[in-house]
């Protein structure tokens, strides 16, 4: 899969848009991105997990860990890919938490997988449970990274890489045009 290839892919799937949105953070940007809607088609999803899991360079790994919801589909098939288990965390009031009876194998080996990386906050989170589960983190992989010069404190693979174009209300741009701003996800389908 080339990097044009997954573009065009994540543009005709409705899952990078283009316009003038209000991102979670409270920041303004030009382009947002749904991997939720790249993910819908299961066979676009196994060629992302099989081309994450080619682009990994370090040592096997032994179990895929992502945190839900963004990274469950991704996860699974980056597991799939690798032939190995997928399990998750999810939050419990706000902490991240391994829960439904997942064990990690003492000193397992792992790598976490998400959608997006963002602010890398969720994916440290998940980190940091694993090692509190006495596992061991070998690095990080998501489809999209929107960190920007922003670095993970391990190894990490995205298929592509997005610039940090977000910026704050009073000296946004598209705001200046007149253009509204639309909150993504907020629209029922
Ligand atoms: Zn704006």
């Amino acid at each position: 899969m080339t990097e044009q290839e997954l573009k065009d892919y994540l543009a005709s799937s409705g899952a990078f848009l283009e316009g003038h949105f209000l991102l979670s953070s409270g920041l303004h940007s030009p382009n947002y991105v749904q991997c939720a809607l790249a993910l819908k088609n299961p066979a676009w999803a196994g060629r992302m997990g099989d081309a994450l899991a080619k682009a990994w360079q370090g040592p096997k790994p032994e179990l895929i860990l992502s945190p839900a919801m963004g990274g469950l589909i991704i996860g699974h098939e980056v597991a799939r890919a690798f032939g190995v288990d997928f399990v998750f965390t999810e939050r419990e009031n706000n902490v991240m938490t391994l829960r439904r009876g997942f064990l990690l194998p003492q000193g397992a080996k792992l790598i976490i997988v998400e959608d997006v990386f963002t602010t890398g906050k969720s994916t440290l989170e998940t980190a940091e449970v694993v090692k509190a589960a006495g596992g061991e983190v070998l690095g990080a992989m998501s489809v999209i990274n929107r960190m920007g010069a922003k670095t993970l404190p391990f190894p990490s693979v995205s298929l592509l890489k997005l610039g940090l174009t977000a910026m704050p209300p009073e000296t946004c741009m598209l705001c200046r045009t007149g253009l509204p701003v639309v909150k993504p996800g907020s629209r029922k389908f």
